[in-house]
């Protein structure tokens, strides 16, 4: 399925615009690139990613989204945030079921450490994966990896 990703990012902002406007926080994005993806997991995890960020970032803050075609023709689609950032030791944890880091519990009460998890096994069906940058008290930054199109491989 080969979607546009300037509508589907544009229609989870709008969907998220709401929450955003509420914690006072600036959501913005940027895009210029195609994806060959199932529309539905590509939605699952650009939304979980958006949902985090705005989670995990307090009122003041903003939260960014830009895609775009690396050179090797892979596509990049990256959420960034200036919320509490991810400590050395956690990071390689957090696409684990289950795992929430302590400090930020009380940020997001509700969570149940499934959201990137899900992101992981999305990313894994589709051969790509994610990148996560993060300074704590700075932000946060992850990065799903999209192979090329003509390598993409949905296994169903
Ligand atoms: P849920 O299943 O509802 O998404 P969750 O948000 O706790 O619960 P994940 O989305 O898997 O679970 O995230 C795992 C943990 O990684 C979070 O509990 C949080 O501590 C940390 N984390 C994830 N995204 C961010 C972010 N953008 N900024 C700071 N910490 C983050
Ligand atoms: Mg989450």
């Amino acid at each position: 399925e080969e979607i546009d990703i300037c509508r589907e990012v544009g229609e989870i902002i709008e969907y998220y615009q709401p929450v955003a406007e509420d914690k006072g926080i600036n959501i913005s994005c940027l895009n210029n690139a195609t994806l060959y993806a199932d529309r539905t997991l590509f939605r699952r995890a650009v939304s979980n990613l958006i949902s985090n960020s705005l989670h995990y970032t307090e009122a003041g803050g903003s939260v960014s989204i830009s895609t775009r075609q690396a050179p090797n023709r892979s596509i990049e689609v990256t959420v960034r945030d200036t919320g509490c950032g991810i400590s050395k030791a956690d990071l390689p944890n957090i696409t684990d079921r289950f795992y929430r880091v302590d400090s930020t519990r009380h940020m997001n009460k509700e969570g149940t450490g499934l959201g990137l998890a899900i992101v992981k096994s999305i990313m894994d069906l589709h051969g790509g994966s994610i990148k996560v940058e993060s300074e704590p008290g700075r932000g946060t930054s992850i990065t799903l990896l999209f192979p090329r199109a003509d390598i993409t491989n949905l296994s169903s």
